[in-house]
């Protein structure tokens, strides 16, 4: 247990989460892809990625890169790095990114914009767990959602505070003081 407030429970993300499998796999089988890759944003969406691609019948590889905007709190520094990149070539591969979240949607126009230019992939989409339109700088929606949710910071599901609280199950609200963390 933990003792934040639950935002979204366990059993209805993994429901969502199944719902949202089998939206992309027809999406996929629908478009006769040969074979999909899945990019996973590390770290936030590596349970999210877990459960996704376990719901997909559609045959797909795994990739991740690795992006930070966020130093250590709750403010985006809109400073985006990318601290992994992608090693396999993508060019004429129908590519899925995934998100835990778009919050402002910078770091999502960041990547989009890499990989077009950088990787040349066939096609491109993107599966969020976790949108907030009312924090939106340039309007960018997933193609996939799993939950539209309010301003608040949340945690869990693969989601952090300073590296913390990715292993509880359920998306929570973050608020301070609830656990000590050291910093
Ligand atoms: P954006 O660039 O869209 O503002 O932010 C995207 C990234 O910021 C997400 O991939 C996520 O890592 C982080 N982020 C944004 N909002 C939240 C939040 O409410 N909780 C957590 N833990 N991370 C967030
Ligand atoms: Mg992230």
């Amino acid at each position: 247990m933990h003792p934040f407030k639950v935002l979204i429970a366990e059993d209805k993300v993994k429901e969502r989460v199944s719902k949202m499998g089998a939206e992309i796999s027809k999406y996929y089988q629908d478009r006769k892809t040969k074979k999909l890759v899945v990019i996973g944003v590390l770290k936030g969406s590596f349970v999210f990625l877990a459960d996704l691609v376990r719901s997909l019948n559609v045959p797909c590889e795994i990739e991740f890169v690795e992006v930070s905007s966020y130093g250590a709190g709750t403010m985006s520094s809109g400073d985006i790095q990318l601290l992994r990149d992608i090693a396999v070539p993508l060019e004429g591969q129908d590519v899925l990114v995934v998100e835990d979240i778009i919050d402002t949607g910078r770091t999502i126009y960041y990547l989009l914009e890499h990989l077009r230019k950088s990787h040349r992939p066939h096609s491109i989409a993107v599966a969020a767990l976790l949108y907030k339109p009312s924090r939106s700088v340039n309007q960018i929606k997933p193609d996939f959602l799993g939950f539209t949710i309010e301003d608040k910071f949340v945690i869990g599901y693969g989601l952090d505070f300073n590296n913390r609280f990715r292993e509880i199950p359920d998306v929570a609200i973050y608020e301070e003081g609830k656990v000590s963390i050291d910093l």
